[in-house]
């Protein structure tokens, strides 16, 4: 039997760099070196995908920057590159990243028309004063557009992205961008913390930003949980939230550990137990260098505190009979930190299963932390 395997696409390219962003984009670059790039990465997936006769691809991610800046001609090739190369599974999730205001109905129906069947749309946030804060291109009501548009074009799979703890924000005002954004009802919405990453514009500006303190964050995660629930969306992941059975089965990929590949510059692979990335470096990955970096296998035991760690991001948690085959004892017999935290109220057991309530999820890398700690103590 053929195994399953996901492909990440990593389109380097935005209009301007976001005050908050570290993703490798190249902001104003222009067609030619699109061009170019396309070609590039056309040539190496010839080259590096995997036989058909062993592997069905059954998710696509096309990831940035914006991926919705490429010519419509150049997503195509890529697209046909897979066809070609791949056992592309006809029920395949094909999702592409989309910034507001970067497409038009046509090309968002030329996008279904070449077999994409899910858009992951940036908002962040409808407030247009914490959208500028953030350094955001676009307006609220430029995202009701391309959204409206993306409905018309035959997109039944959309899912909007959001940020809390962002300068000018609010507790109230992110309540009010997540009944706005539930009212329209996308399948799938991703709700993530603002995070002051190095390098960024907000690093720099990091002293005299306003932020919401961390009692307000917690309300935000709490209301976020809330409010999407009552408008009939399940929390699957810290952070992310869906209607019935539009989960994203690509990043269920990334949590649950199971094979993809990526292909771009900075673009991460896990595959065959082994993971490994490839550089930032756009003249190099364009010169047809092979730069991998942090290429490394996991040992054992890195592979149990990823085990444990990506398991538990997930609301269905970990297996307790997994996790005690593992341990070689129980998890609550080995780990005194675990029945603290359940005591606590921060995690639970059900049906044999452990995994976070709401207010766990909020301080989950310190409780990891502990329980890693604990395994390595008393493993
Ligand atoms: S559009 Fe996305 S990738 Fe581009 S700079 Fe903004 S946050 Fe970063």
């Amino acid at each position: 039997m053929k195994q399953s395997l996901g492909i990440y696409i990593h389109i380097p390219f935005c209009i301007r760099k976001c005050n908050y962003c570290d993703f490798c984009s190249f902001p104003g670059s222009g067609e030619d070196l699109m061009r170019d790039y396309t070609r590039e990465l056309c040539r190496r997936m010839e080259r590096d995908l995997p036989s058909p006769e062993l592997y069905e691809v059954d998710t696509v991610y096309f990831g940035g920057g914006t991926p919705t800046l490429l010519p419509l001609d150049c997503l195509e090739d890529i697209l046909h590159i897979l066809r070609s190369h791949t056992d592309l599974s006809p029920t395949a999730e094909i999702t592409c990243e989309c910034n507001p205001a970067t497409v038009d109905l046509a090309y968002l129906r030329a996008l279904r028309c070449m077999g994409i069947n899910r858009l992951s749309i940036g908002l962040q946030s409808v407030h247009d004063r914490e959208l500028l804060a953030l350094g955001r291109l676009h307006s609220f009501s430029d995202f009701l557009a391309t959204y409206r548009d993306a409905r018309e074009a035959g997109f039944e799979n959309i899912s909007v992205d959001l940020m809390y703890g962002i300068p000018e924000g609010t507790l109230e005002s992110f309540r009010k961008s997540l009944h706005a954004l539930a009212d329209l009802a996308p399948e799938h919405i991703s709700a993530y913390g603002l995070k002051i990453e190095e390098g960024t514009a907000f690093a720099r500006m990091k002293d005299s930003l306003s932020l919401p303190d961390e009692d307000t964050e917690f309300e935000m995660y709490l209301s976020m949980t809330e409010i999407l629930s009552a408008h009939g969306y399940r929390k699957y992941e810290i952070s992310n939230f869906s209607k019935d059975g539009r989960q994203s089965r690509h990043n269920l990929r990334y949590w649950k550990r199971q094979d993809y590949l990526g292909f771009g510059v900075a673009a991460h692979s896990c595959f065959d137990g082994v993971r490994f990335g490839s550089s930032r470096d756009m003249k190099g990955f364009l010169a047809g260098k092979d730069i991998t970096e942090e290429r490394y296998s996991l040992s054992e035991e890195e592979a149990f505190e990823e085990w444990v760690m990506l398991g538990l991001r997930l609301a269905e948690g970990l297996d307790g009979e997994e996790w005690s085959r593992r341990l070689g004892r129980s998890p609550k017999s080995a780990l005194p930190s675990l029945r603290t935290y359940i005591d606590r109220g921060f995690m639970t057991e059900k049906d044999g299963r452990y995994s976070f309530t709401d207010k766990g999820f909020f301080v989950s890398n310190t409780i990891l932390a502990e329980l890693l700690s604990d395994c390595e103590k008393n493993c």
